[in-house]
């Protein structure tokens, strides 16, 4: 690993302070850490999004469920509310990677990311939720624009997601069943 500058950022308005000046944007690392050691990315500086408390937490908003960027995968697939009104969600999470990366691993992170490897972006597709930025809320049907390229802008920073509930979801790891999932059965 090369030398870079780490910060800890205390709410979203640091954060997106920091990231104006240049420091990228911290969650899990599992993604970002390893590409910096491989030297396939090499900011100077980090900001770590791990004690902003307005990124953190579940919870049921009338008929959706709100998870907040930060919310790691082990937390999304032990969850009682989302096993019981959205099971597809909390097995797709519970199937991440191994325990270090579900213990590490963030659903903003992972959105982010938009590896077209990875499962959350089905699931947020499939199930039509709305990704809400520090600026916006912007429906997943235009959040993901391509391999690994989002609408997010320049500084801006997810800090949660919005999932209406289903009146049922599944997951398998082909990635299909949420998407048929939410054209059979959504409420919305
Ligand atoms: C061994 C291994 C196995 C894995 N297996 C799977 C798998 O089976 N399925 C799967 O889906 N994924 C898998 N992953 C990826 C894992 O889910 C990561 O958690 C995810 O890709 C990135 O999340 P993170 O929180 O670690 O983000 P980070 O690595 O910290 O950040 C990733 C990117 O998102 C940006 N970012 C982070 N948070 C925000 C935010 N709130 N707003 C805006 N930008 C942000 C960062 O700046 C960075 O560019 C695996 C990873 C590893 C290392």
């Amino acid at each position: 690993m090369y030398g870079f500058s780490f910060d800890r950022a205390s709410s979203v308005q640091d954060a997106v302070a920091k990231a104006a000046k240049g420091s990228q944007l911290l969650a899990g690392g599992q993604t970002l850490l390893a590409s910096m050691k491989q030297r396939l990315t090499s900011p100077e500086s980090l900001v770590d999004l791990s004690s902003i408390a307005d990124l953190q937490g579940i919870c049921k908003d009338g008929n959706a469920i709100v998870i907040g960027a930060m919310t790691r995968h082990q937390d999304v697939a032990n969850n009682k509310e989302i096993q019981s009104t959205i099971p597809g969600l909390a097995r797709l999470a519970g199937g991440i990677g191994d325990r270090q990366v579900r213990a590490m691993g963030t659903m903003g992170g992972s959105v982010a990311n938009n590896d077209p490897a990875a499962c959350y972006p089905s699931g947020v597709l499939g199930l039509g939720a709305t990704i809400k930025t520090n600026r916006r809320e912007i429906a997943a049907d235009s959040f993901f624009q391509g391999m690994f390229s989002t609408a997010l802008e320049p500084g801006e920073l997810i800090v949660a997601i919005r999932f209406p509930i289903p009146k049922a979801s599944g997951y398998a790891a082909a990635c299909i069943a949420l998407c048929i999932a939410r054209h059979i059965c959504c409420q919305n």
